[in-house]
């Protein structure tokens, strides 16, 4: 994982204008104040302006460094008094490092010779020209009164920096002569330094958290210190820092409709989805390609999944675009404090890829009958909706969020669409919980869900459960769900009243003891059943023809005690099979009624 970031990060460099500044000596920073000052050091004014990034000295941790002629107020002007004094001393001290730089001059003055006239008269005025606490925390630059770039943007500045940062690389290689980890070279040394922050990271600490670090002894092993335990050359430490930087901010702003028709502008990540609050999913692949297939598993469009599906299975492959040789990458990060826990790493060619979405969408396709509509068609679930789909909900109907069960369902269908993995069995437990408790039942989801986990897994002894209601030879707790359907819908016909439905009462019991809750719930059919004939005589035959031929296809005498997992799974599916034909044939036979 750590060497596809690093090729990442060089490949995002190496797509960078020619005229920019690319190298592992410097780094892009936001920069947001600028302290003028005159040929002769003396102060002139401090200015504020909308944050831009400028490329500068890079370093790597902040803790006891100073970066080169752009830092915080601490640093450039002792602001802060006292506490602030060892951290304007490092400050100081970087900057006489350089002195014999002929554009340092002017900032050198600046604290030295003209030093009331320039450095304490900026600190006098610096409150005055940033009263506001939150912009007195941007970074400060140099500039001298005509000039038009910044001091620590000159060309000579930046030379420098990187002349000193290849010498004190050699000296540090003549030492270690390490083998890179992940490169296999030794081009670069292995140095016992923090590799870089990692930002935007989900619950992550806001100055960013570190993907690879040793800051404990109970991390180190085989007498190793610090970096050496993984021996990640600082080249390639630069480029994946870099890289999953890019990963997880890239993106630009859209213009979204509200539901009352209003626009907005929002930020949309192109590399990275987020699933609950603590857990993001980052993709690319080696060449960089969009992907829309992964904004299906967000909205799925019925055409352009059926297109996919058509063009990875057919075997012709008429459509080059999935015929290209790329790789697909994608790991799933949560962060945790200054650290980041990796959750899941997925690495395949392309077309394995969009093989096993369209896979994805086969597996999770079920019919639903569209009430509005009055036609049945086919379901396509959004991943999210499947993981959301097993989540607790409260009482108002809200989704439970201290359930934190979201993220880790999302992290196994996520490896289930783009990997073609089975997700766990234990998803099937809480999905199947859910439909018994929830009010909605099984919904198309859940029954989308429960699909996909049963047909993975294949358990159900070569009964492949598919988009439509089953005919013919299927498994008895499939036939039990579908009776279960028939018996609540006597009851409605002959009750109207969903007060004392069945399914809130029996559902649990049937699902779970089927020969002990049928004995009753047949019972109460019967009473059902002779109310419904006195009522519509006509209603009560059709039925009951048809509650008798469901019950044919299994011997209702002798119905096992209790339902296994699996079994639990069928006849959630046998019962929402059936509520669908149901709904489908009452349109039916209304419109012909009419
Ligand atoms: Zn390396």
């Amino acid at each position: 994982m750590i060497k596809e970031l690093s090729e990442l990060g060089k490949a995002i460099r190496t797509q960078k204008d020619e005229n920019e500044w690319v190298h592992d000596a410097l780094k892009e920073e936001p920069i947001s104040i600028e302290i003028v000052i005159n040929e002769d050091g003396s102060f002139q004014k401090i200015e504020l302006f909308e944050k831009k990034m400028t490329i500068v000295e890079a370093i790597t941790a902040k803790k006891g460094k100073a970066r080169l002629l752009l830092d915080k107020a601490e640093e450039v002007l002792c602001y802060g008094g006292k506490k602030s004094e060892k951290k304007h001393a490092l400050f100081l001290s970087k900057l006489g490092s350089y002195k014999t730089l002929k554009d340092l001059a002017s900032v050198l003055a600046f604290y030295e010779e003209n030093k009331s006239n320039g450095v304490e008269k900026a600190l006098n005025e610096f409150e005055t020209a940033i009263p506001d606490e939150k912009n007195q925390k941007g970074n400060i630059g140099f500039r001298v009164q005509g000039c038009g770039e910044r001091i620590h943007e000159k060309t000579a500045i930046r030379q420098k920096i990187i002349e000193k940062y290849e010498t004190s690389q050699k000296t540090l290689l003549v030492k270690s002569q390490q083998i890179c980890s992940i490169c296999g070279k030794s081009d670069y040394p292995v140095e016992d330094i923090p590799h870089g922050m990692i930002k935007k990271v989900p619950e992550g600490q806001s100055s960013g958290c570190a993907l690879v670090s040793y800051n404990k002894n109970a991390f180190e092993s085989y007498d190793l210190k610090g970096n050496n335990n993984s021996a990640i050359c600082t080249n390639c430490a630069k480029t994946y820092v870099e890289g999953l930087n890019s990963l997880l901010s890239s993106g630009n702003e859209i213009v979204v409709k509200s539901k009352k028709g209003k626009e907005k502008k929002v930020f949309r990540y192109s590399n990275r989805k987020n699933f609950g609050k603590d857990t993001a999913m980052l993709f690319w692949t080696m060449k960089n390609k969009d992907l829309p297939e992964i904004d299906q598993l967000e909205a799925p469009d019925p055409d352009d999944v059926a297109r996919l599906i058509e063009s990875v299975t057919s075997g012709t492959e008429r459509d080059s675009r999935y015929l290209e040789p790329d790789q697909f990458y994608s790991c799933t990060l949560s962060g945790s404090a200054a650290r980041i826990a990796v959750r899941d790493w997925i690495e395949t060619s392309l077309f394995d890829f969009r093989k096993a979405i369209a896979k994805w969408f086969q597996d999770i396709a079920i019919d639903e009958y569209n009430g509005d509509l009055k036609e049945t068609k086919t379901h396509y679930a959004r991943l999210y909706d499947l993981a959301r789909s097993c989540q607790r909900t409260n009482e108002d109907g809200k989704t439970d969020k201290h359930d934190a069960s979201l993220a880790r369902v999302a992290v196994s269908l996520w490896n289930g669409a783009l990997n073609n993995a089975t997700p766990p069995l234990w998803i099937l437990t809480k999905v199947l919980q859910r439909a018994r408790l929830d009010k909605y039942g099984v919904t198309a989801d859940r029954a989308a869900l429960i699909k996909l986990i049963l047909n993975r897994h294949k358990k159900g002894g070569g009964f492949v459960i598919t988009e439509t209601i089953e005919e013919g030879n299927r498994p008895i707790a499939y036939v039990c769900g579908q009776i279960f359907a028939k018996l609540e819908s006597i009851q409605y016909a002959a009750l109207k009243d969903l007060n004392a439905g069945i399914r809130e009462r029996y559902f649990t019991y049937a699902m779970t003891s089927p020969a002990s809750a049928f004995g009753r719930i047949f019972n109460l059919n019967s009473k059902h059943f002779t109310k419904l004939k006195s009522d519509k005589p006509g209603l009560a035959v059709t039925l009951d023809k048809e509650l008798q031929e469901l019950c044919k296809d299994v011997d209702i005498n002798s119905f096992s005690a209790t339902f296994s997992l699996e079994q639990q799974g069928q006849f959630a599916i046998g019962y929402y099979h059936q509520r669908q034909k149901q709904f489908n044939s009452s349109t039916k036979n209304k419109t012909e009624e009419e």
